[in-house]
């Protein structure tokens, strides 16, 4: 009888979704830092005593060995361990909503770019939830995407008219409409109400420049409106750029967090 070996990769990864297969086995998919979307059978992971059964939780980062034949959709988890501190175990419901959002958002779309680049900024936003106050708004979250949109060379064009070029002053009187097709600002000049797009307020316009100019690493918070606006353009954008995203369900945990905060 001949034994074939398999190649093993040893490497980080962000566990995107897991779904059960056979008796005890899952599989699940997984953003890597050394060879990006991967997918992996784990073998008895259902199992209460399978060293694999933490290594396949959704939002979590693990440091794993997996086979990489290749021509093969689905590699083998071999063992690993959870990243120390990088569970989301330890953050409250939501920050683990906004966590598992972007996971959600990261597994369907499949952003194209450096797989790796990704896998850090992944890693960086769950330092970032980390560290923050326990209970958050948005702009983490935000932050993120905006940082998503950026690496796809998609990030929204806030200082110039994103068609004829002409600068855009941050001016706390002025509302700004903002196109998704032309992908950010346009000057008044070149407005188009035929376009798909909103209207921002003062507030929400700058909110939205701050975020972009500040990157991933938080800031203070802002007034719930206009965090709230802020989330609804983004998501708009998204949707119009994105191939393939929609709204989170992960976010549905948050109107939980609401009621219980607000009984
Ligand atoms: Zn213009």
């Amino acid at each position: 009888m001949t034994t074939i070996s398999r190649p093993v990769i040893s490497s980080e990864a962000m566990v995107l979704r897991v779904w059960p297969t056979g008796e005890t086995s899952v599989i699940a998919s997984l953003l890597t830092e050394e060879t990006g979307f991967v997918k992996v059978i784990a073998k008895g992971a259902r199992n209460s005593k399978s060293n694999l059964r933490s290594l396949v939780q959704p939002g979590t980062i693990v440091d794993i060995e997996y086979t990489v034949v290749e021509g093969r959709d689905l590699q083998y988890l071999r063992g690993g361990s959870a990243s120390p501190g990088a569970s989301k175990a330890s953050l409250t419901l939501d920050k683990t909503a906004y966590l598992l959002a972007i996971v959600e958002i990261i597994d369907r779309c499949k952003p194209t770019g450096k797989d790796a680049d990704l896998f850090h900024l992944c890693r960086r936003f769950m330092e970032v939830l980390s560290s923050l106050p326990s209970s958050v708004n948005a702009s983490a979250y935000y932050r993120f995407l905006l940082e998503l949109l950026n690496m796809q060379g998609l990030a929204p064009t806030l200082n110039r008219c994103s068609n004829c070029r002409s600068e855009i002053l941050n001016d706390r009187a002025v509302v700004h409409f903002f196109s998704y097709s032309s992908g950010g600002i346009v000057c008044a000049d070149c407005l188009d109400t035929g376009k798909a797009g909103r209207e921002l307020t003062p507030p929400v316009y700058s909110n939205l420049r701050k975020l972009l100019e500040q990157g991933i690493d938080t800031g203070p918070p802002v007034a719930r409106q206009v965090d709230r606006e802020t989330g609804i353009v983004l998501h708009r954008f998204l949707e119009y750029h994105l191939p393939d995203y929609r709204l989170p369900t992960a976010l549905d945990m948050l109107k939980v967090c609401k009621t219980n905060k607000e009984s």
